[in-house]
Protein backbone atom coordinates (compact mmCIF):
# COMPACT_ATOMS: atom_id res chain seq x y z
CA UNK A 1 0.00 0.00 0.00
CA UNK A 2 3.04 1.85 0.00
CA UNK A 3 2.63 3.42 -3.27
CA UNK A 4 -1.61 4.95 -2.45
CA UNK A 5 0.71 7.51 -0.67
CA UNK A 6 -0.91 7.27 3.16
CA UNK A 7 1.06 9.62 5.14
CA UNK A 8 2.19 8.83 8.70
CA UNK A 9 -0.11 10.28 11.05
CA UNK A 10 0.08 9.99 15.27
CA UNK A 11 -3.22 7.50 15.56
CA UNK A 12 -3.43 6.22 18.77
CA UNK A 13 -3.60 2.67 18.78
CA UNK A 14 -7.51 2.95 20.33
CA UNK A 15 -8.71 5.01 17.56
CA UNK A 16 -11.40 2.69 16.05
CA UNK A 17 -12.91 2.90 12.73
CA UNK A 18 -15.78 0.42 11.33
CA UNK A 19 -16.15 0.30 7.52
CA UNK A 20 -19.02 -1.72 6.08
CA UNK A 21 -19.93 -1.61 2.33
CA UNK A 22 -21.46 -3.30 -0.50
CA UNK A 23 -18.58 -5.56 -2.47
CA UNK A 24 -16.15 -2.77 -3.05
CA UNK A 25 -11.76 -3.04 -3.69
CA UNK A 26 -12.04 0.66 -1.91
CA UNK A 27 -12.89 -0.56 0.97
CA UNK A 28 -10.87 -3.29 1.61
CA UNK A 29 -7.91 -0.67 0.60
CA UNK A 30 -9.26 1.85 3.26
CA UNK A 31 -9.19 -1.06 5.90
CA UNK A 32 -5.69 -1.46 4.79
CA UNK A 33 -4.36 1.76 4.90
CA UNK A 34 -6.07 3.03 7.91
CA UNK A 35 -4.41 -0.02 10.17
CA UNK A 36 -0.88 0.53 8.27
CA UNK A 37 -1.49 3.71 10.22
CA UNK A 38 -2.02 2.36 13.35
CA UNK A 39 -5.98 2.89 13.04
CA UNK A 40 -8.19 0.06 14.67
CA UNK A 41 -10.43 -1.15 11.89
CA UNK A 42 -13.44 -3.43 12.12
CA UNK A 43 -14.74 -4.91 8.70
CA UNK A 44 -17.77 -6.06 8.78
CA UNK A 45 -17.85 -7.03 5.18
CA UNK A 46 -20.55 -6.36 2.32
CA UNK A 47 -24.31 -6.10 2.62
CA UNK A 48 -23.86 -5.66 6.25
CA UNK A 49 -27.46 -4.70 7.70
CA UNK A 50 -27.43 -1.20 9.77
CA UNK A 51 -29.12 -2.26 12.64
CA UNK A 52 -25.62 -4.54 13.10
CA UNK A 53 -23.20 -1.40 11.91
CA UNK A 54 -25.12 0.82 14.93
CA UNK A 55 -24.83 -1.68 17.50
CA UNK A 56 -20.78 -2.33 16.56
CA UNK A 57 -20.10 0.61 16.71
CA UNK A 58 -22.03 0.97 20.24
CA UNK A 59 -20.72 -1.85 21.35
CA UNK A 60 -17.10 -1.10 20.23
CA UNK A 61 -17.11 2.33 20.90
CA UNK A 62 -16.13 2.89 17.45
CA UNK A 63 -14.46 6.61 16.98
CA UNK A 64 -15.92 7.11 13.56
CA UNK A 65 -18.05 4.61 10.84
CA UNK A 66 -17.21 4.48 7.22
CA UNK A 67 -19.67 3.30 4.48
CA UNK A 68 -18.85 2.11 0.84
CA UNK A 69 -21.14 1.63 -1.58
CA UNK A 70 -20.25 0.47 -5.36
CA UNK A 71 -23.80 -0.27 -6.71
CA UNK A 72 -26.88 2.46 -6.69
CA UNK A 73 -29.13 0.37 -3.81
CA UNK A 74 -26.11 1.10 -1.12
CA UNK A 75 -26.60 5.14 -2.13
CA UNK A 76 -30.00 4.60 -0.55
CA UNK A 77 -29.16 2.59 2.64
CA UNK A 78 -26.45 5.18 3.41
CA UNK A 79 -28.99 7.63 3.87
CA UNK A 80 -31.00 4.92 5.72
CA UNK A 81 -28.11 4.24 7.84
CA UNK A 82 -27.30 8.43 8.02
CA UNK A 83 -30.66 8.52 9.60
CA UNK A 84 -30.79 5.85 12.07
CA UNK A 85 -27.51 7.24 13.58
CA UNK A 86 -29.88 10.22 13.90
CA UNK A 87 -32.57 8.50 15.31
CA UNK A 88 -30.77 6.77 18.03
CA UNK A 89 -28.61 9.99 19.35
CA UNK A 90 -25.19 9.31 17.54
CA UNK A 91 -22.69 11.99 17.25
CA UNK A 92 -19.68 10.06 16.23
CA UNK A 93 -18.60 11.00 12.10
CA UNK A 94 -19.35 9.13 9.17
CA UNK A 95 -17.45 8.88 6.31
CA UNK A 96 -18.94 8.20 2.56
CA UNK A 97 -16.65 6.39 0.04
CA UNK A 98 -16.80 3.79 -3.10
CA UNK A 99 -17.69 3.93 -6.83
CA UNK A 100 -21.00 5.47 -6.78
CA UNK A 101 -20.66 8.42 -4.10
CA UNK A 102 -19.78 11.72 -4.38
CA UNK A 103 -18.95 14.96 -2.70
CA UNK A 104 -22.42 16.24 -4.27
CA UNK A 105 -24.37 12.87 -3.44
CA UNK A 106 -22.88 13.29 0.26
CA UNK A 107 -23.91 16.68 0.51
CA UNK A 108 -27.44 16.40 -0.94
CA UNK A 109 -28.80 13.08 -0.04
CA UNK A 110 -27.14 11.71 3.13
CA UNK A 111 -25.83 14.76 5.01
CA UNK A 112 -28.87 16.47 5.38
CA UNK A 113 -30.59 12.94 7.53
CA UNK A 114 -27.41 13.31 10.41
CA UNK A 115 -26.58 16.01 12.60
CA UNK A 116 -22.96 14.12 13.25
CA UNK A 117 -20.12 15.06 10.93
CA UNK A 118 -21.00 13.38 7.22
CA UNK A 119 -17.87 13.28 4.89
CA UNK A 120 -17.30 11.99 1.45
CA UNK A 121 -13.86 10.49 0.97
CA UNK A 122 -12.68 11.02 -2.39
CA UNK A 123 -10.03 8.04 -2.60
CA UNK A 124 -8.65 5.58 0.08
CA UNK A 125 -5.32 7.38 0.23
CA UNK A 126 -7.46 10.24 1.59
CA UNK A 127 -8.61 8.15 4.78
CA UNK A 128 -6.22 8.72 6.95
CA UNK A 129 -5.95 12.35 6.58
CA UNK A 130 -9.84 12.81 7.35
CA UNK A 131 -9.71 10.45 10.35
CA UNK A 132 -6.70 12.16 11.73
CA UNK A 133 -8.64 15.85 11.42
CA UNK A 134 -11.81 14.03 12.90
CA UNK A 135 -9.95 13.02 15.78
CA UNK A 136 -7.47 15.80 16.54
CA UNK A 137 -8.32 17.65 19.67
CA UNK A 138 -7.11 20.69 17.59
CA UNK A 139 -7.66 20.33 13.98
CA UNK A 140 -11.83 18.83 14.36
CA UNK A 141 -13.82 21.32 14.84
CA UNK A 142 -12.49 23.84 12.22
CA UNK A 143 -12.61 20.63 9.55
CA UNK A 144 -16.34 19.75 10.70
CA UNK A 145 -17.56 23.60 10.28
CA UNK A 146 -15.58 23.77 7.07
CA UNK A 147 -16.75 20.73 5.79
CA UNK A 148 -20.65 21.54 6.56
CA UNK A 149 -19.98 24.93 4.89
CA UNK A 150 -19.06 23.08 1.63
CA UNK A 151 -21.92 20.96 1.70
CA UNK A 152 -24.23 23.60 2.01
CA UNK A 153 -23.14 25.63 -1.25
CA UNK A 154 -23.24 22.23 -2.69
CA UNK A 155 -26.73 21.61 -1.98
CA UNK A 156 -27.87 25.53 -2.91
CA UNK A 157 -25.80 25.14 -6.05
CA UNK A 158 -27.92 21.74 -6.70
CA UNK A 159 -31.12 23.08 -5.57
CA UNK A 160 -30.30 25.98 -8.28
CA UNK A 161 -29.72 23.76 -11.39
CA UNK A 162 -32.95 21.27 -10.44
CA UNK A 163 -35.22 24.34 -10.72
CA UNK A 164 -34.04 24.80 -14.43
CA UNK A 165 -34.24 21.43 -15.99
CA UNK A 166 -37.41 20.95 -17.74
CA UNK A 167 -39.27 17.69 -17.35
CA UNK A 168 -41.95 15.94 -19.59
CA UNK A 169 -45.05 14.45 -18.19
CA UNK A 170 -44.83 10.34 -18.76
CA UNK A 171 -47.43 10.81 -21.26
CA UNK A 172 -45.23 12.77 -23.37
CA UNK A 173 -41.76 11.16 -22.79
CA UNK A 174 -43.88 8.27 -24.25
CA UNK A 175 -44.94 9.92 -27.35
CA UNK A 176 -41.14 10.84 -28.10
CA UNK A 177 -40.21 7.35 -28.05
CA UNK A 178 -37.48 6.31 -30.33
CA UNK A 179 -39.11 5.45 -33.76
CA UNK A 180 -37.46 2.65 -35.85
CA UNK A 181 -38.71 2.14 -39.25
CA UNK A 182 -39.47 -2.02 -38.46
CA UNK A 183 -40.90 -1.94 -41.92
CA UNK A 184 -37.29 -1.60 -43.34
CA UNK A 185 -35.52 -3.47 -40.66
CA UNK A 186 -35.81 -7.58 -40.51
CA UNK A 187 -34.03 -8.36 -37.16
CA UNK A 188 -31.75 -11.43 -37.18
CA UNK A 189 -33.27 -14.63 -36.01
CA UNK A 190 -30.20 -15.92 -33.47
CA UNK A 191 -28.59 -19.38 -34.93
CA UNK A 192 -29.73 -21.33 -31.35
CA UNK A 193 -32.67 -19.95 -29.17
CA UNK A 194 -32.37 -20.80 -25.73
CA UNK A 195 -29.84 -21.50 -22.94
CA UNK A 196 -26.42 -22.25 -23.61
CA UNK A 197 -23.95 -22.97 -20.93
CA UNK A 198 -20.56 -22.85 -20.52
CA UNK A 199 -18.25 -24.46 -17.54
CA UNK A 200 -14.77 -24.26 -16.59
CA UNK A 201 -14.27 -21.39 -19.34
CA UNK A 202 -10.48 -20.97 -20.44
CA UNK A 203 -8.86 -18.62 -18.42
CA UNK A 204 -6.48 -17.73 -21.03
CA UNK A 205 -8.57 -16.92 -23.67
CA UNK A 206 -10.24 -14.16 -21.22
CA UNK A 207 -7.18 -12.63 -20.13
CA UNK A 208 -6.42 -11.46 -23.85
CA UNK A 209 -9.38 -9.48 -23.05
CA UNK A 210 -8.63 -7.51 -19.69
CA UNK A 211 -9.39 -3.94 -19.97
CA UNK A 212 -6.70 -2.84 -17.38
CA UNK A 213 -7.19 0.49 -17.12
CA UNK A 214 -10.29 0.03 -14.45
CA UNK A 215 -7.72 -2.37 -12.86
CA UNK A 216 -5.42 0.32 -11.98
CA UNK A 217 -8.33 2.43 -11.98
CA UNK A 218 -8.99 0.33 -8.55
CA UNK A 219 -5.75 0.84 -6.80
CA UNK A 220 -6.09 4.68 -7.46
CA UNK A 221 -3.34 4.99 -10.24
CA UNK A 222 -5.36 6.92 -12.99
CA UNK A 223 -4.49 6.99 -16.80
CA UNK A 224 -4.95 5.22 -19.98
CA UNK A 225 -2.91 1.75 -20.03
CA UNK A 226 -0.82 0.79 -21.52
CA UNK A 227 0.75 4.41 -21.59
CA UNK A 228 0.21 4.37 -17.62
CA UNK A 229 3.03 1.83 -17.13
CA UNK A 230 5.40 4.86 -18.58
CA UNK A 231 3.45 7.75 -16.19
CA UNK A 232 5.88 9.61 -14.98
CA UNK A 233 4.45 9.74 -11.59
CA UNK A 234 2.64 6.71 -11.27
CA UNK A 235 4.50 4.51 -13.80
CA UNK A 236 6.49 2.85 -11.15
CA UNK A 237 3.96 1.47 -9.06
CA UNK A 238 1.78 1.05 -12.34
CA UNK A 239 4.40 -1.23 -13.23
CA UNK A 240 4.84 -2.82 -10.28
CA UNK A 241 1.34 -3.65 -9.34
CA UNK A 242 0.89 -4.74 -13.46
CA UNK A 243 3.62 -7.48 -12.65
CA UNK A 244 2.18 -8.86 -9.71
CA UNK A 245 -0.90 -9.01 -11.23
CA UNK A 246 0.50 -11.02 -14.24
CA UNK A 247 2.13 -13.97 -12.31
CA UNK A 248 -0.84 -14.00 -10.27
CA UNK A 249 -3.05 -14.61 -13.07
CA UNK A 250 -0.10 -17.20 -14.27
CA UNK A 251 0.05 -18.65 -10.98
CA UNK A 252 -4.38 -18.88 -10.85
CA UNK A 253 -4.37 -20.74 -14.11
CA UNK A 254 -1.18 -23.32 -13.47
CA UNK A 255 -2.89 -23.83 -10.12
CA UNK A 256 -6.60 -23.75 -11.33
CA UNK A 257 -7.86 -21.43 -8.68
CA UNK A 258 -11.09 -21.03 -10.17
CA UNK A 259 -13.91 -21.89 -12.51
CA UNK A 260 -15.14 -19.53 -14.74
CA UNK A 261 -19.11 -20.04 -15.61
CA UNK A 262 -21.71 -18.56 -17.55
CA UNK A 263 -25.27 -19.11 -19.60
CA UNK A 264 -26.35 -16.89 -22.28
CA UNK A 265 -30.02 -17.12 -23.96
CA UNK A 266 -31.51 -16.02 -26.66
CA UNK A 267 -35.53 -15.28 -26.05
CA UNK A 268 -38.51 -14.30 -28.73
CA UNK A 269 -39.47 -10.90 -28.23
CA UNK A 270 -41.60 -8.21 -28.84
CA UNK A 271 -42.17 -4.59 -27.38
CA UNK A 272 -45.14 -4.16 -25.99
CA UNK A 273 -45.54 0.28 -24.68
CA UNK A 274 -42.21 0.40 -22.44
CA UNK A 275 -42.13 -3.59 -21.58
CA UNK A 276 -40.31 -6.59 -23.65
CA UNK A 277 -42.59 -9.17 -23.62
CA UNK A 278 -40.91 -12.67 -23.78
CA UNK A 279 -42.45 -15.41 -25.66
CA UNK A 280 -42.16 -19.08 -24.69
CA UNK A 281 -41.52 -20.01 -28.53
CA UNK A 282 -41.64 -18.77 -31.70
CA UNK A 283 -45.66 -19.30 -31.83
CA UNK A 284 -45.39 -15.96 -30.08
CA UNK A 285 -48.84 -16.70 -28.50
CA UNK A 286 -47.73 -17.58 -24.85
CA UNK A 287 -45.91 -15.17 -23.06
CA UNK A 288 -42.82 -16.74 -20.55
CA UNK A 289 -41.71 -13.15 -19.05
CA UNK A 290 -41.80 -9.40 -19.05
CA UNK A 291 -38.98 -6.87 -19.10
CA UNK A 292 -39.84 -3.82 -17.75
CA UNK A 293 -37.91 -0.76 -18.99
CA UNK A 294 -37.98 2.77 -17.67
CA UNK A 295 -38.59 6.19 -19.59
CA UNK A 296 -36.10 8.99 -19.90
CA UNK A 297 -38.36 11.99 -18.84
CA UNK A 298 -35.88 15.29 -18.88
CA UNK A 299 -37.04 17.39 -21.91
CA UNK A 300 -34.54 16.27 -24.87
CA UNK A 301 -32.87 19.28 -27.02
CA UNK A 302 -35.03 19.37 -30.13
CA UNK A 303 -35.22 16.16 -32.25
CA UNK A 304 -33.57 13.65 -29.87
CA UNK A 305 -36.57 11.18 -28.43
CA UNK A 306 -36.91 10.15 -24.96
CA UNK A 307 -35.24 6.80 -24.46
CA UNK A 308 -36.45 3.25 -22.98
CA UNK A 309 -34.52 0.03 -23.51
CA UNK A 310 -37.70 -1.29 -25.23
CA UNK A 311 -38.11 0.80 -28.20
CA UNK A 312 -34.62 -1.39 -29.43
CA UNK A 313 -36.84 -4.17 -29.89
CA UNK A 314 -39.82 -4.33 -32.45
CA UNK A 315 -42.87 -3.42 -30.94
CA UNK A 316 -45.85 -6.63 -31.09
CA UNK A 317 -48.08 -4.07 -33.66
CA UNK A 318 -45.31 -4.03 -36.22
CA UNK A 319 -45.64 -7.90 -37.39
CA UNK A 320 -41.92 -8.36 -37.16
CA UNK A 321 -40.59 -10.76 -34.80
CA UNK A 322 -37.40 -9.80 -32.78
CA UNK A 323 -35.71 -11.26 -30.05
CA UNK A 324 -33.99 -10.40 -26.84
CA UNK A 325 -30.45 -11.82 -25.50
CA UNK A 326 -29.31 -12.30 -21.82
CA UNK A 327 -26.38 -13.32 -19.89
CA UNK A 328 -24.70 -14.24 -16.60
CA UNK A 329 -21.22 -14.85 -16.97
CA UNK A 330 -18.54 -15.52 -13.45
CA UNK A 331 -15.05 -15.64 -12.66
CA UNK A 332 -15.98 -18.16 -10.07
CA UNK A 333 -16.34 -19.08 -6.89
CA UNK A 334 -12.70 -19.70 -6.71
CA UNK A 335 -11.89 -16.07 -7.02
CA UNK A 336 -13.84 -15.58 -3.26
CA UNK A 337 -12.23 -18.28 -1.60
CA UNK A 338 -8.68 -17.88 -2.42
CA UNK A 339 -9.23 -13.79 -1.38
CA UNK A 340 -10.27 -15.22 2.37
CA UNK A 341 -7.38 -17.70 2.10
CA UNK A 342 -4.96 -14.84 1.63
CA UNK A 343 -6.72 -12.73 4.36
CA UNK A 344 -6.33 -15.62 6.94
CA UNK A 345 -2.40 -15.61 6.11
CA UNK A 346 -2.69 -11.88 6.68
CA UNK A 347 -1.60 -11.63 3.22
CA UNK A 348 -3.80 -8.46 2.36
CA UNK A 349 -2.07 -7.36 -0.27
CA UNK A 350 -2.64 -10.34 -2.41
CA UNK A 351 -6.26 -10.61 -1.21
CA UNK A 352 -7.18 -7.66 -2.45
CA UNK A 353 -5.33 -8.47 -6.00
CA UNK A 354 -7.42 -11.42 -6.30
CA UNK A 355 -10.40 -10.24 -6.05
CA UNK A 356 -9.31 -7.01 -8.45
CA UNK A 357 -8.14 -9.40 -11.09
CA UNK A 358 -11.68 -11.48 -10.18
CA UNK A 359 -13.63 -8.44 -11.28
CA UNK A 360 -11.68 -7.80 -14.27
CA UNK A 361 -12.08 -11.70 -15.41
CA UNK A 362 -15.87 -11.02 -14.73
CA UNK A 363 -15.70 -7.92 -17.13
CA UNK A 364 -13.35 -9.24 -19.88
CA UNK A 365 -15.75 -12.77 -19.68
CA UNK A 366 -18.64 -10.55 -20.67
CA UNK A 367 -16.40 -8.92 -23.59
CA UNK A 368 -15.54 -12.52 -24.82
CA UNK A 369 -19.02 -14.06 -24.45
CA UNK A 370 -20.76 -10.95 -26.13
CA UNK A 371 -18.08 -11.13 -29.51
CA UNK A 372 -19.10 -14.59 -29.62
CA UNK A 373 -22.55 -13.97 -29.34
CA UNK A 374 -22.47 -11.44 -32.18
CA UNK A 375 -20.09 -13.88 -34.48
CA UNK A 376 -21.47 -17.30 -33.32
CA UNK A 377 -24.40 -17.69 -31.27
CA UNK A 378 -26.73 -15.45 -32.17
CA UNK A 379 -25.03 -14.29 -35.28
CA UNK A 380 -25.90 -11.08 -36.54
CA UNK A 381 -22.27 -10.26 -36.82
CA UNK A 382 -20.19 -13.34 -38.21
CA UNK A 383 -18.00 -10.92 -40.04
CA UNK A 384 -16.71 -8.88 -37.12
CA UNK A 385 -12.67 -8.68 -36.60
CA UNK A 386 -12.23 -6.08 -33.57
CA UNK A 387 -8.85 -5.75 -32.08
CA UNK A 388 -9.17 -6.05 -28.03
CA UNK A 389 -9.04 -1.96 -27.77
CA UNK A 390 -11.82 -1.70 -30.37
CA UNK A 391 -13.53 -4.06 -28.21
CA UNK A 392 -12.97 -2.04 -24.99
CA UNK A 393 -13.75 0.64 -26.89
CA UNK A 394 -17.67 -0.93 -27.68
CA UNK A 395 -16.77 -0.59 -31.60
CA UNK A 396 -19.49 -3.15 -32.54
CA UNK A 397 -23.39 -3.66 -33.30
CA UNK A 398 -25.39 -4.08 -30.05
CA UNK A 399 -25.42 -3.38 -26.29
CA UNK A 400 -25.28 -5.21 -23.39
CA UNK A 401 -26.73 -3.25 -20.46
CA UNK A 402 -26.89 -4.08 -16.81
CA UNK A 403 -29.53 -4.38 -14.60
CA UNK A 404 -28.88 -1.42 -11.98
CA UNK A 405 -27.04 0.83 -14.49
CA UNK A 406 -28.31 4.19 -16.25
CA UNK A 407 -30.44 2.57 -19.19
CA UNK A 408 -31.90 -0.27 -16.48
CA UNK A 409 -31.39 1.45 -13.09
CA UNK A 410 -34.22 -1.41 -11.53
CA UNK A 411 -31.76 -3.97 -10.06
CA UNK A 412 -34.76 -6.22 -9.24
CA UNK A 413 -34.95 -6.76 -13.23
CA UNK A 414 -31.92 -9.32 -12.59
CA UNK A 415 -34.16 -11.41 -10.84
CA UNK A 416 -36.43 -12.05 -14.30
CA UNK A 417 -32.84 -12.54 -16.28
CA UNK A 418 -31.58 -14.62 -13.73
CA UNK A 419 -34.87 -17.06 -13.62
CA UNK A 420 -35.16 -17.02 -17.49
CA UNK A 421 -31.25 -18.13 -17.62
CA UNK A 422 -31.45 -20.64 -14.92
CA UNK A 423 -28.22 -18.72 -14.09
CA UNK A 424 -27.71 -20.52 -10.27
CA UNK A 425 -27.86 -24.06 -11.41
CA UNK A 426 -26.70 -23.32 -15.08
CA UNK A 427 -23.78 -20.56 -13.36
CA UNK A 428 -23.32 -21.04 -9.94
CA UNK A 429 -24.42 -16.95 -9.83
CA UNK A 430 -27.24 -16.27 -7.50
CA UNK A 431 -29.07 -12.68 -6.03
CA UNK A 432 -28.95 -11.57 -2.63
CA UNK A 433 -31.97 -9.94 -1.35
CA UNK A 434 -30.65 -6.95 -2.47
CA UNK A 435 -30.11 -7.94 -6.04
CA UNK A 436 -25.92 -8.03 -5.28
CA UNK A 437 -24.39 -11.51 -7.25
CA UNK A 438 -22.94 -13.88 -5.62
CA UNK A 439 -20.22 -15.36 -6.59
CA UNK A 440 -19.24 -11.32 -6.67
CA UNK A 441 -17.11 -11.17 -9.70
CA UNK A 442 -19.73 -11.48 -12.27
CA UNK A 443 -21.29 -9.74 -14.60
CA UNK A 444 -24.87 -10.04 -16.50
CA UNK A 445 -27.24 -8.06 -18.22
CA UNK A 446 -29.44 -8.18 -22.07
CA UNK A 447 -28.04 -8.37 -25.07
CA UNK A 448 -30.06 -5.81 -27.90
CA UNK A 449 -28.75 -6.27 -31.34
CA UNK A 450 -30.63 -3.57 -33.27
CA UNK A 451 -27.73 -1.73 -34.77
CA UNK A 452 -29.38 1.88 -33.13
CA UNK A 453 -29.04 0.27 -30.00
CA UNK A 454 -27.14 2.56 -27.67
CA UNK A 455 -26.39 2.90 -24.19
CA UNK A 456 -28.10 6.14 -22.09
CA UNK A 457 -29.33 7.16 -18.83
CA UNK A 458 -32.99 7.18 -17.89
CA UNK A 459 -31.44 9.59 -15.42
CA UNK A 460 -34.67 11.06 -12.68
CA UNK A 461 -37.80 10.10 -13.58
CA UNK A 462 -41.60 11.52 -12.15
CA UNK A 463 -43.58 9.97 -9.83
CA UNK A 464 -46.51 9.74 -12.67
CA UNK A 465 -44.15 6.92 -14.44
CA UNK A 466 -43.10 5.41 -11.49
CA UNK A 467 -46.73 4.71 -10.52
CA UNK A 468 -47.48 3.29 -13.86
CA UNK A 469 -44.10 1.11 -13.78
CA UNK A 470 -45.54 -0.42 -10.47
CA UNK A 471 -48.41 -1.27 -11.66
CA UNK A 472 -47.07 -2.85 -14.68
CA UNK A 473 -44.59 -4.39 -12.53
CA UNK A 474 -47.43 -5.73 -9.86
CA UNK A 475 -44.68 -4.43 -7.33
CA UNK A 476 -45.71 -2.09 -4.20
CA UNK A 477 -45.24 1.44 -4.95
CA UNK A 478 -43.38 2.19 -1.88
CA UNK A 479 -40.84 -1.21 -3.25
CA UNK A 480 -40.33 0.14 -6.35
CA UNK A 481 -39.33 3.58 -4.83
CA UNK A 482 -36.88 2.03 -2.17
CA UNK A 483 -35.18 0.46 -5.51
CA UNK A 484 -35.24 3.90 -7.81
CA UNK A 485 -34.64 6.09 -4.90
CA UNK A 486 -31.63 7.56 -6.35
CA UNK A 487 -33.83 8.15 -10.40
CA UNK A 488 -36.71 9.38 -7.97
CA UNK A 489 -37.06 13.23 -9.27
CA UNK A 490 -39.81 13.91 -6.10
CA UNK A 491 -39.84 12.59 -2.36
CA UNK A 492 -41.92 9.93 -1.89
CA UNK A 493 -45.32 10.34 -0.03
CA UNK A 494 -44.51 8.06 3.18
CA UNK A 495 -41.30 5.78 3.55
CA UNK A 496 -41.30 2.71 5.25
CA UNK A 497 -39.47 2.54 8.22
CA UNK A 498 -37.14 -0.82 7.81
CA UNK A 499 -33.75 -1.37 9.94
N1 LIG B 1 -14.36 -2.75 -20.39
C1 LIG B 1 -14.98 -2.28 -19.18
C2 LIG B 1 -16.43 -2.42 -19.24
C3 LIG B 1 -16.98 -1.28 -18.53
S1 LIG B 1 -18.57 -1.40 -18.05
C4 LIG B 1 -14.46 -3.07 -18.00
O1 LIG B 1 -13.76 -4.05 -18.19
O2 LIG B 1 -14.72 -2.68 -16.88
C5 LIG B 1 -19.40 -1.56 -19.46
C6 LIG B 1 -20.63 -2.32 -19.14
O3 LIG B 1 -21.41 -1.62 -18.19
C7 LIG B 1 -21.46 -2.43 -20.36
O4 LIG B 1 -21.07 -3.54 -21.10
C8 LIG B 1 -22.83 -2.56 -19.77
O5 LIG B 1 -23.07 -3.88 -19.35
C9 LIG B 1 -22.76 -1.69 -18.57
N2 LIG B 1 -23.21 -0.33 -18.88
C10 LIG B 1 -22.46 0.75 -19.16
N3 LIG B 1 -23.22 1.83 -19.37
C11 LIG B 1 -24.48 1.42 -19.20
C12 LIG B 1 -25.75 2.06 -19.26
N4 LIG B 1 -25.84 3.35 -19.54
N5 LIG B 1 -26.83 1.32 -19.04
C13 LIG B 1 -26.76 0.01 -18.77
N6 LIG B 1 -25.60 -0.65 -18.70
C14 LIG B 1 -24.48 0.03 -18.92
Amino acid sequence: VEHLGAGRHDAQVDDLVIVAAVHDIGKNIVGVVLRCNNYEVIDLGVMTPCAKVLDTARHEKADMIGLSGLITPSLDEMCHVAAELQREGFTLPLLIGGATTSRVHTAVKIAPNYDGPVVHVQDASRAVGVAAALLSAQQRTAFVKKTAGDYAALREAHERKGEGAQRLTFAEARANRLKIDWARFAPVRPRRLGAIVFDDYDLRELVTRIDWKPFFQAWELSGAYPAILEDPVVGEAARALHKDALSMLERMIAEKWTRPRAVVGFFPANSDGDDIVLFADEARAKRRATVYTLRQQRKPSPGRPNLALADYIAPIESGRADWLGAFVVTAGAGIEAKALEFERANDDYSSILVKALGDRLAEAFAERMHERVRKEFWGYAPEERLSNVDLIGEHYRGIRPAPGYPACPDHTEKRTLFQLLDAERAAGVSLTESCAMTPASSVSGWYFAHPDADYFGVARIERDQVEDYARRKAMPLEEVERWLAPNLNYTPLKRAANG
